[in-house]
């Protein structure tokens, strides 16, 4: 193993153990979200430590959505954080997304990455090209960078597939060793309640429309079930 790749494999063995510690005792919908907002704040100090200043510019920039138009992976407390978010605001904001979500959910709903790509629908919380839950936005999202505009152009109407974006080689690499040992860390702790990959459209309207989604969750049962990203067109 090259001194790289020791430290990246550092840094998802520090997440998991770190997810293990905090929901040793209790996994409430506070602990949930301090685990989700540790990941986040754990990647994001990494990156900015490693990032080569002589590294090429990203091409993100405010009000350039073109990646949201494409299917999100998000994990249980990701989609639970976003609905606790939500609520803690205005009572017509979670009206407001239902409608959104569940608007978006009819049409998006069994398609694989690339069939939702090609609806080319924005996502639900996206609103004049600003992301609405861009405090508490998944894991996937604040990993996603691009070094150009093209590249996201040509990607877009596809669901943005494996290898067709030019990513920031720092944030890729911190960010996908993190959000690995979250997961890990999860699965670890977790056995019973934790399911895969969700679509975050579906798993953001269930966590909203499910009375104490957070409190069934964490007891084991599998509010989620319906809410798996399909990766593969059935026959
Ligand atoms: S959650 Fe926010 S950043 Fe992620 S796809 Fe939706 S609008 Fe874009």
């Amino acid at each position: 193993m090259d001194k790289e790749q020791e430290f990246l494999s550092g840094l998802a063995d520090a997440e998991e153990s770190e997810v293990q510690f905090r929901l040793a005792e209790s996994a409430t919908i506070s602990t949930l979200c301090d685990v989700v907002e540790n990941a986040a704040d754990f990647a994001k100090n990494m990156r900015d430590k490693v990032l080569d200043p002589r590294t090429p510019p990203i091409a993100c920039r405010a009000k350039c959505d073109h990646c949201c138009y494409q299917s999100v992976s998000v994990t249980a407390p990701e989609a639970l954080r976003i609905a606790e978010y939500l609520t803690r605001r205005k009572l017509n904001l979670v009206q407001r997304f239902i409608f959104k979500l569940s608007t978006l959910n009819k049409k998006i709903e069994g398609k694989t990455p690339e069939q939702r790509g090609a609806l080319n629908l924005p996502c639900a919380f996206l609103d004049k090209g600003k992301c609405q839950i861009y405090k508490v936005r998944p894991l996937l999202c604040q990993k996603h960078t691009s070094l150009s505009l093209q590249e996201c152009i040509a990607a877009k109407p596809h669901g943005f597939p494996p290898g067709s974006i030019t990513e920031e080689k720092a944030q890729l690499a911190t960010y996908t060793a993190i959000i690995s040992g979250y997961r890990s860390g999860l699965l670890k702790s977790l056995p019973k309640s934790f399911h895969g990959s969700y679509e975050l459209t579906k798993a953001v309207l269930v966590a909203l429309e499910t009375e104490e989604a957070a409190t069934l969750w964490t007891s084991g049962q599998d509010v989620f079930e319906d809410c798996e990203i399909k990766l593969i067109e059935s026959t």
